[in-house]
């Protein structure tokens, strides 16, 4: 973007999951209805969740076509990112709409996903291409650890408004779910979780870890092998979508060994998928080939209910 300063919109910024995105935030820092123990921002300084103009809807826009025409083809989509949570602006809904008809680019929206129990936001946000939602846990004590809520917002009224939302709305869910040690990454969490998933019926599933400075210092990544439980528990009933590799493409690789380190970096696979991914690009992988990089150090091997996943041992942490 040219030294111009913008108010509103950042980028476009390189997005694992959105490619090129133009961000844009309606929203003042920190307002948000959570305070979430993980979040990068620090503790919430405005917990509301009554939905407010906060500034000129005008001057949003203005910026966003402004910044779209100096940024001319360099633009994947325009995504609503607050520094807080974006459902909370209440014309959020007429900034997608215009957004997308001025612009022409598709439109993301990057939410917590509580505001969806009520219908005006649900209408807006079905007006984006993209809908990237949260969920971390499904039990009321959890939620109010984890993500400590406005007091006027249970998790069961967040499930369900994620429930209804997913049977109007015809774009795609990317729902995100945080997994922080101690809190939500037991076996009975994530079963409870996965039902869940099964009900809000996601296009695709991130799990995420905390890898930024959070709020709190306590909220630290679960240990690998809650890691592999969780994507063993979760990806039964969910496709579990790992943001930095796209579609696990392997085109850039010439080496097997690279592949799939790159590919087992930041999350565990399981077995069959790093098999199955690397015979559709190398030939005459052999049969003992995960044996040897787990004998060399390449590779870890967890084992869970007679389940083999594999990680890179130096680095766990996955990536937002
Ligand atoms: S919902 Fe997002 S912005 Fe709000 S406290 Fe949680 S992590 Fe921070």
């Amino acid at each position: 973007m040219n030294s111009k300063k913008f108010k509103y919109v950042y980028g476009p910024v390189p997005s694992r999951r959105l490619g090129r995105s133009l961000g844009v935030n309606p929203i003042p820092l920190k307002t948000c209805n959570y305070s979430c123990v993980y979040c990068q921002l620090g503790r919430t300084l405005h917990l509301i969740n009554e939905r407010q103009e906060f500034f000129s809807k005008e001057d949003i826009l203005d910026e966003i076509i402004e910044a779209v025409s100096l940024n001319k083809n360099k633009i994947d989509f325009i995504t609503f990112v607050g520094e807080g949570e974006p459902t909370l602006n209440i014309n959020l809904g007429w900034l997608i709409e215009m957004a997308k008809s001025k612009t022409g680019l598709p439109v993301a929206v990057i939410t917590n996903g509580a505001l969806l129990y009520d219908k005006g936001v649900r209408e807006d946000l079905s007006k984006a291409d993209v809908v990237l939602p949260s969920l971390d846990t499904v039990f009321e004590e959890t939620f109010k650890r984890l993500n400590r809520p406005h007091k006027s917002i249970t998790i069961d009224k967040v499930i369900d408004g994620q429930i209804r939302f997913r049977e109007i709305y015809k774009g795609q869910i990317w729902l995100e779910i945080m997994l922080v040690k101690g809190l939500n990454d037991s076996e009975k969490e994530l079963t409870e979780l996965a039902q869940a998933l099964k009900k809000i019926r996601p296009d695709r599933v991130y799990i995420n870890v905390p890898i930024r400075p959070p709020a709190e210092p306590w909220a630290v990544p679960p240990d690998e092998e809650a890691i592999v439980r969780a994507h063993a528990i979760l990806g039964n009933v969910v496709p579990i979508t790992h943001p930095e590799q796209g579609e696990f493409d392997l085109e850039g690789f010439e080496n097997p060994v690279e592949a799939i380190k790159s590919i087992c970096r930041r999350h565990p696979m399981r077995e069959d998928e790093i098999i199955e991914t690397l015979k559709k690009r190398f030939e005459d992988i052999p049969d003992n080939f995960l044996d040897q990089l787990v004998k060399r150090g390449d590779l870890k091997r967890i084992n869970y209910r007679g389940i083999n996943f594999y990680l890179v041992p130096e680095i766990k942490r996955g990536v937002k």
